[in-house]
């Protein structure tokens, strides 16, 4: 009797801390929205126990109002990180990032470099969580959850980070330059070399941007090749 309320226990602990879903320590078992492609299971090992460690973050106001918080998935072998400014609404319904239309445009462009998302590549947004009517990110959200985009960087350790859009770009590059300005350097983030191009939706709103864009992922599958 004893030992079934102790299971009991760390049975409603578990689904306290991780949902509905059995998160299994010893079938190495991840959280389907994390982790696409575990290929290098020491790095899968380390970037699900920072996931465990941040998931129940409630540092800004966005934690209240979040449905699921968004890590980011992939592989966490990736030699392409794709940084977002912060999951929308259907991201922030699945917990996954870049689920809707701009996220299928993803797919398509990467699959022209002979990229894909469980290969190679991991995608994050620089916000974990939703900000409510798609609001831009406040500086004082920035502050808080940029360490954790940090520290995704330092377990992964990807070649190229990639920011996409505008807001993207400003928020990490810390500057209010314009995307054409940010489009033209090659950017340093924490050690590691940043290109800045457009965000899918805005090809997606204007499709003469594409040229453009293609030109962008041109160069970073050379860069990646280099
Ligand atoms: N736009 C973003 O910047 N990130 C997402 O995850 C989805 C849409």
């Amino acid at each position: 009797m004893i030992k079934k309320n102790l299971i009991q226990t760390y049975l409603d602990q578990q689904s306290k801390l991780f949902g509905k879903e059995l998160f299994s320590h010893s079938s190495k078992q991840y959280d389907k929205n994390l982790i696409l492609s575990n290929k290098t299971q020491d790095l899968s090992d380390e970037i699900t126990e920072f996931y465990r460690s941040i998931s129940l973050c409630k540092k800004c106001s966005l934690g209240h109002t979040r449905n699921k918080f968004v890590f980011g998935n992939g592989d966490p072998n990736a030699d392409l990180m794709l940084i977002g400014e912060a999951p929308g609404e259907e991201e922030d319904l699945k917990g996954e990032p870049f689920v809707g239309r701009a996220g299928k445009l993803l797919n398509k462009i990467l699959a022209a470099i002979d990229k894909n998302r469980s290969d190679g590549v991991f995608i994050t947004n620089v916000l974990k969580c939703r900000p409510p009517n798609n609001r831009d990110p406040l500086l004082s959200e920035v502050d808080k959850c940029e360490p954790y985009l940090v520290k995704q960087i330092e377990i992964i350790k990807p070649k190229l980070i990639v920011a996409l859009g505008k807001i993207s770009g400003n928020t990490l590059l810390k500057t209010d330059n314009s995307l054409k300005e940010m489009r033209e350097t090659i950017h340093d983030y924490s050690g590691t070399p940043l290109k800045v191009t457009y965000h899918p939706a805005a090809l997606l709103r204007n499709p003469n941007l594409k040229k453009d864009a293609w030109h962008d992922f041109q160069w970073i599958r050379d860069f990646l090749k280099g």
